[in-house]
């Protein structure tokens, strides 16, 4: 199993990081996990063929994990993709047609069918991929209750289990506490750097992972702790650089 960090920036755009965007290949499978804005060209520059994505996931609503994904569509459709693209998104999947229509962007036009699906049942149709819940959004409780809005603040890790070892992408996270079990013996995790306390990411070194590759920038309280990472252990994410799992 191979993973191409497309994008490894935060959510606040820098001129020399891209969006948070990851490929995964493995047995003749590829998924894209995030399509942070300019994932299309990222891919485009990688040499991925319009024909080749199986499946896209989406981890949750931010825009930096979800405003690529409408020229994606566009370009898959543009550069006449016909086989089938799988679509899992993390909750109300309504929501997306609803923003496509928005955007005279119609599924009937497109050269190719898009299934689009809830992350649940991701398994079902890749059973070498998992979702898991993670609190990420749960600061938002208050303004959703205040507000009686429909979001149900759901966003999630994926795994991905290969012959040689599992791989997991954290996406964004409140805590790595909320998928411990999850990561737990993996061989590679590409967490998420920019918004758990120092603390969650070093005591990830007791979870029994090979590679641990930071991403989606730094926090502060971890920029200042950063001498206590194992140097054989934690790494900064590089785009575009072939992680071999
Ligand atoms: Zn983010």
């Amino acid at each position: 199993m191979e993973a191409i960090i497309l994008g490894a920036g935060s959510g606040l755009p820098q001129a020399d990081r891209n969006l948070s965007s990851v490929l995964i290949r493995n047995e003749g499978c590829t998924v894209l996990a995030d399509c942070g804005d300019g994932c299309t060209k990222r891919l485009i520059e990688s040499k991925i063929s319009p024909e080749e994505l199986d499946a896209v996931f989406i981890t949750h609503y931010h825009p930096d994990h979800v405003s690529g994904l409408f020229i994606l569509l566009q370009w898959l459709y543009l550069a006449g993709r016909t086989k089938p693209l799988y679509l899992f998104l993390p909750e109300r999947p309504s929501v997306i047609m609803d923003i496509l229509h928005v955007m005279y962007t119609f599924t009937e036009k497109f050269s190719f069918k898009l299934q689009i699906l809830e992350m649940e049942q991701a398994e079902l149709y890749f059973d070498w991929i998992y979702a898991a819940n993670t609190d990420h959004l749960y600061g938002y409780t208050n303004i959703i209750k205040d507000h009686s809005l429909a979001n149900q603040m759901k966003s999630y890790s994926l795994k991905f289990t290969g012959a040689k070892g599992d791989l997991v992408y954290s996406s964004d996270l409140g805590t790595t506490d909320c998928i411990a079990e999850f990561i737990n013996g993996v061989d590679t995790i590409i967490v998420d750097a920019g918004h758990p306390e120092a603390e969650q990411i070093l005591k990830l070194k007791y979870r029994d992972i090979r590679r641990i590759i930071l991403t989606h920038g730094i926090s502060v309280s971890l920029e200042a702790r950063k001498d206590e990472l194992d140097k054989d252990l934690y790494e900064f994410a590089e785009e575009d650089l072939v992680y071999v799992v």
